[in-house]
């Protein structure tokens, strides 16, 4: 029998301890929504741990309890799940944070716990887009030398720097949080965390004349706004675009996350209260 079917056998004939204990990786909207539903649902009947990066100085609130930093790679996270008696996994990470999508993979199949991915939808792409679709940040650069001279960026700070080599443009650049530096000599910074409305992005962008829009395509309704007004505005976009995650089980809602694990940690048992 390979490691592999071993590991699967095993998942089945785990015990759930009373109360389960549920870690969701998170630093995304939805992170913070199961958190909240299964807390609401289940109060005490369910422990819940939500883990963050530590990537923004100040989070937003979250329901039950907070774990922030890295665990130290999959060994890390594996010896975290053994010594915290983890259950049940719920993988919450943005599209784009694979290191840590790996990893939990990893560790919850070393430690036979429950796991499940939540992955978020792509935004549907429509007839009147103009997407420029691309692999990475450096793709971004090269495809936005012919797209216009003012630019909305909306990256994440660590992904700043490489526009720099674009000289005589305005950046409009929006973050939750301000960066070490802004390595721009024209442009503006926004701090703002969404969800954000049509209306809003339609105004932001005609405000700043924006000719081109960049972003990863990330997916998710808090920040379908900006494609819509790009869309409407018929200006292009540079995309850049997701790799592929990691194959295992996984749902993409917040919901199918629920009821995930109300089934798979025995929440809606009879006698189990
Ligand atoms: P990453 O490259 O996949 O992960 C780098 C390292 O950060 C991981 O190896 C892990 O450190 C730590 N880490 C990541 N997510 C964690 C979590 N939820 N809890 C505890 N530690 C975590 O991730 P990233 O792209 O830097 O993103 C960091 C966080 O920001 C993620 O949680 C993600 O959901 C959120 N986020 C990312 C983006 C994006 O564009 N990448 C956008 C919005 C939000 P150890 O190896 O030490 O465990």
């Amino acid at each position: 029998m390979s490691w592999c079917s071993i590991a699967t056998a095993n998942f089945s004939d785990n015990p759930v301890r009373e109360p389960p204990r549920l870690l969701i990786l998170g630093g995304t909207t939805e992170a913070r929504e199961l958190a909240e539903h299964l807390s609401a649902r289940h109060g005490k009947r369910l422990e819940v741990m939500s883990a963050q990066a530590g990537r923004t100085r100040a989070p937003l609130a979250i329901a039950g309890k907070l774990r922030r930093g890295g665990f130290g790679g999959a060994a890390g996270l594996a010896r975290f799940l053994a010594h915290a008696g983890i259950d049940a996994v719920v993988d919450c990470t943005h599209p784009f944070a694979l290191t840590m999508k790996a990893n939990a993979q990893i560790a919850t199949m070393a430690k036979d716990v429950k796991f499940l991915a939540l992955h978020r939808p792509d935004w549907p792409r429509s007839a009147q887009d103009d997407w420029i679709e691309v692999d990475d940040v450096a793709g971004a650069v090269v495809a936005l030398a012919p797209l216009g001279t003012r630019i909305f960026l909306t990256l994440g700070q660590r992904d700043l720097d490489a526009f720099a080599a674009l000289k005589s443009r305005f950046f409009l650049v929006r973050l939750i949080e301000p960066p070490a530096t802004f390595p721009f000599a024209e442009g503006e910074l926004l701090l703002n965390r969404g969800p954000f409305t049509l209306d809003g992005e339609l105004a932001l962008m005609r405000r700043a004349r924006i000719d081109v829009l960049v972003t990863k395509a990330s997916g998710g309704a808090a920040t379908f706004a900006k494609i819509a007004a790009a869309r409407q505005l018929r200006l292009p976009v540079v995309m850049i675009r997701r790799r592929q995650p990691p194959d295992v089980p996984s749902v993409e809602s917040v919901a199918a996350a629920v009821a995930w694990v109300e089934t798979t940690l025995r929440l809606l048992d009879p006698g189990i209260a």
